[in-house]
């Protein structure tokens, strides 16, 4: 009772911050700066850049697709192998340069300003695949770069959502086993080899993750090679379904310019 009266009182007392810092600092674009009417959210420029994929999209690439018959049938060949790894895909946006804005401002510049809105539009392209009893998973670092970085930009997103939608929030099911390379600037089958077998799930949270339907969250999805390797290494683990939760998905032609 007191924990919950004393989680009232913080909530009551970051709600009265938020209010402080909106009337000391006006609400701003996340993207460009422009004063706007709510915090966390974009000016009309900037969200008319952004490219939002709705339903209905492919399950395998997340692609849109311009109607529910349509088969997608110029699926590079890596997102055919990596799909099936995975039993579903919804990404917010497709990656162009405000997307990129976006991802890099929140990974490269510690700009955290674009947290909320990134995890609103996430969750809205999630539909009820976050909802409680589902487990979010965030794609980890290896243990060397998070200490470089100082933090888990597809933990933020993660635990925002799980927060937002009442899904449990459960960083520790993933693990990175083996340090690897950045993917940056790497082939389709480089960063395949290189995320191969990287991934684990802790065997003392095998009975945790047995039959339970996860929601692995990570910023971009380019090749799916990381995407994939995780999702190999959760069904190993027994979990019955995974849903792939991203911010941007690329295109083939901009996947080694992220
Ligand atoms: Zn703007």
């Amino acid at each position: 009772m007191f924990a919950e009266a004393g989680g009232r009182t913080v909530a009551r007392a970051s709600r009265i911050g938020a209010w402080l810092v909106d009337l000391l600092l006006p609400p701003s674009c996340v993207l460009c700066g422009t004063a706007v009417r709510t915090a966390s959210g974009l000016c009309a420029g900037c969200w008319r850049k952004l490219r939002f994929i709705e339903e209905p999209c492919c399950p395998v690439t997340g692609r849109p697709l311009a109607h529910e018959g349509e088969v997608a049938d110029f699926l590079p060949a890596p997102a055919l192998t990596a799909g099936r790894a995975w039993d579903g895909i919804r990404a917010a946006v497709l990656f162009n340069d405000a997307a990129r804005q976006l991802v890099h401002g929140l990974k490269y510049h510690d700009r955290h300003t674009g947290v909320a809105l990134m995890a609103n539009l996430m969750a809205r392209a999630a539909g009820d695949r976050l909802r409680p009893g589902a487990l979010v998973v965030p794609v980890p670092l290896y243990r060397r770069r998070l200490w470089l970085r100082r933090f888990n930009q597809s933990a933020l997103l993660g635990r925002r959502m799980a927060r937002m939608s009442g899904a449990n929030y459960m960083p520790e099911v993933l693990c990175r086993v083996r340090p690897t390379r950045p993917q940056v600037g790497l082939s389709g089958d480089d960063r395949r080899r290189n995320v191969r077998n990287a991934f684990a799930v802790p065997p003392e949270l095998g009975a945790a993750v047995r039959g339970a339907r996860v929601v692995l969250v990570d910023d971009v999805l380019t090749t799916g090679a990381t995407a994939e390797d995780c999702c190999r290494a959760l069904r190993r683990a027994g979990v019955e379904r995974v849903e792939v939760l991203v911010f941007a998905l690329a295109g083939e032609g901009g996947a080694l310019h992220i």
